[in-house]
């Protein structure tokens, strides 16, 4: 009773504290109002929601994939919801000039950029490792490269506006998943750049946020079709998803995690229990 009384109740007295205060953060929609941002990969998915929420804030949103039919719907959808501005720009994120020139872009038509959302994901397979050294290498081209080649073009147009850089990664990026090794190797990869850039961001006083978005088990067509037959879980909504990322990104959190159950709470065993971490990530696959 007395380890109770002199552990227990405090620990879980710092945790209620942490949660009120952590609640206290209040997000408000006017936070991006007239704020311009790029959304890369927002031609379906994750980020064709994002740009959705954006409009509905009266965000000047810029947007790109390679898919020009789908973007220019994304871009009505957007005007219709009350953007103050939506535009795309079709292309691959295998082209780092590409990358370069969408960013150049937004400082031409938006006249800078406040958000840089940074979200597209090139396609890979769901199976063993099958040694094709070629597809890490175009993986980590599409899915790390190219978000760097972005996020050093905005650099300049960043600092001016003190503004915010969203790295969307996943739980692959943060513990070893089985069948999607080249994914979960350029997820990893992203952590490692932007949580150091982040460091020397604070060494040099630049007053840019860094938000990594540590998502689990999404909705979206293209993750559905590869995983659900497998994954044990059920999906989260890409809707709320995408919302809470931006409501992550415009209180510069250092990092988002959604849900939080599925990945927060498991994430607090790598540390101390790493091989049973492992066995609960294997369970998840039937
Ligand atoms: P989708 O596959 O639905 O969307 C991917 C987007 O990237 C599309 O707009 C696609 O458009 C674009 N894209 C693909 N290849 C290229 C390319 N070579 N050049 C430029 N754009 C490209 O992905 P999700 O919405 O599911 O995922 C969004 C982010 O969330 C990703 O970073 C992903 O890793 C992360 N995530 C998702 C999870 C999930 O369960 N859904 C889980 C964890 C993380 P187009 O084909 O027209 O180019």
């Amino acid at each position: 009773m007395g380890w109770l009384q002199k552990i227990l109740i405090p620990f879980l007295g710092l945790v209620l504290a942490f949660w009120f205060y952590s609640a206290r953060d209040n997000f408000k929609p006017e936070m991006l109002k007239g704020k311009r941002v790029i959304v890369t990969g927002a031609s379906t998915g994750i980020g064709e929601q994002i740009a959705y929420h954006l409009a509905r804030m009266g965000s000047h949103i810029l947007i790109t994939a390679r898919t020009e039919a789908k973007l220019q719907k994304v871009v009505e959808r957007c005007l219709e919801l009350g953007a103050a501005s939506a535009r795309y720009i079709s292309g691959t994120m295998e082209d780092m000039a590409f990358a370069q020139h969408v960013v150049r872009e937004a400082e031409t038509l938006l006249g800078g950029l406040d958000m840089l959302i940074l979200n597209h994901v090139g396609a890979s397979y769901f199976g063993f490792f099958d040694g094709d050294v070629e597809h890490v290498r175009k993986l980590l081209e599409i899915n790390f490269l190219s978000y760097v080649a972005m996020t050093t073009s905005a650099l300049p147009m960043l600092k001016e506006s003190e503004g915010s850089i969203v790295v969307v990664s996943s739980m692959a990026g943060k513990v070893g998943f089985p069948f999607t090794v080249p994914y979960s190797a350029t997820k990893f990869a992203l952590d490692g750049f932007f949580s150091s850039l982040r460091q020397e961001f604070s060494i040099q006083s630049i007053n840019i946020s860094i938000t990594l978005c540590i998502l689990g088990f999404i909705d979206t067509d293209r993750a559905v079709r590869a995983a659900a037959e497998v994954l044990r879980e059920l999906p989260a909504p890409r809707d709320e998803c995408a919302l809470e990322i931006l409501k992550g990104a415009a209180l510069r959190h250092r990092e988002l995690y959604y849900r939080y159950s599925s990945t927060r709470l498991p994430l607090l065993l790598r540390d101390c229990a790493a091989e049973l971490l492992d066995y609960l990530v294997r369970s998840r696959y039937r």
